[in-house]
């Protein structure tokens, strides 16, 4: 075990973000565990990093939409104390529209992007608390702040991932668990066409590379971002936004109807 950095746990690890989550991860010095369905992948992944970094990588395919394969990986993350790092990055999209999308691919959305990773979060959450140490990367999108751009439910699986990761944040203050939700932009990876619309359709000037998406990520997560937009040039934008939010948070629970909804005759009377 690398007593330093110790090892990181990456969902989804087959291809794309994921891929390079594990190449970049390996070269800041962790030791890695690879979890996708695709085991030839994996292995490809692992062996090529393996001789990049001469780290120690571990394959373990499961099909997290799967509840056996899921308890394994919960299990693991649960009980290995090497294990400092999880990277929640498995996930699949849409961009049917709801008069056209099949609801049974909905529900396997939903198992994977919400319950995988919750299930996963729960798991380790306990452990790292325990030992007042580790790090929760959940990647959620922007589809998080702008569901009306692709899929409904894949829009309201990443708000999901945004609110969860928030109470996570808020709840662990304190106990030395850091989490960072990163929400990337189009970034081109194979999502694009499992997703049913190809990357080439996409205008290039909203399309980031799936390694400039990483390297920008683990910048904010090295400089302690708790939330981390990549493709947002504007920082004040966020600031702003969740400045809105904070400010209206003391007001959304009162006794008293709003005036507003007050029904005509009480308003009269
Ligand atoms: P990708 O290349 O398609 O990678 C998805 C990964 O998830 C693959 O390694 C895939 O491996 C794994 N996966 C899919 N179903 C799984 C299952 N049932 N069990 C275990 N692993 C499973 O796409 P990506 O762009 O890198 O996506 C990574 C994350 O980024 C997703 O959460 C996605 O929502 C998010 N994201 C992507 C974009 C984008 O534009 N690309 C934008 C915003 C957010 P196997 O097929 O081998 O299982």
């Amino acid at each position: 075990m690398n007593e330093a950095k110790g090892t990181a746990l990456i969902t989804g690890a087959s291809s794309g973000i994921g891929a390079l989550y594990a190449d970049r991860l390996a070269r800041q010095g962790y030791d890695l565990i690879l979890v996708a369905r695709s085991a030839d992948k994996l292995d490809q992944v692992a062996n090529a990093i393996r001789e990049k970094t001469g780290r120690k990588v571990e394959t373990l395919p499961a099909d997290l939409g799967n509840a056996a394969d899921l308890r394994t990986i919960e299990d693991r993350l649960a009980s290995d104390a090497g294990i400092t790092m999880l990277v929640n990055n498995a996930g699949i999209g849409s961009t049917a529209l709801t008069l056209e999308a099949a609801v049974d691919a909905m529900s396997a959305m939903v198992s994977l992007n919400v319950n995988a990773l919750m299930r996963l979060s729960y798991a380790a959450v306990p452990a790292f608390a325990a030992r007042g140490r580790g790090t929760i990367v959940n990647i959620a999108s922007i589809v998080a702040v702008t569901p009306e751009l692709l899929n409904g439910v894949y829009g309201g699986t990443k708000a999901f991932v945004l609110a969860f990761s928030q109470n996570l944040r808020h709840e662990l203050a304190g106990t030395g668990v850091q989490i960072q939700v990163v929400l990337p932009g189009a970034t081109a990876t194979d999502f694009w066409d499992i997703a049913g619309t190809p990357v080439d359709h996409l205008p290039g000037e909203i399309v980031m590379r799936a390694d400039d998406l990483v390297d920008a990520a683990l910048v904010g997560l090295a400089r302690e971002e708790f939330v981390t937009i990549p493709s947002l040039h504007d920082e004040s934008r966020w600031d702003a936004f969740e400045a809105t939010r904070q400010a209206m948070a003391g007001e959304l629970s009162t006794s008293t109807p709003a005036a507003r909804y007050r029904a005509a005759e009480k308003v009269a009377s």
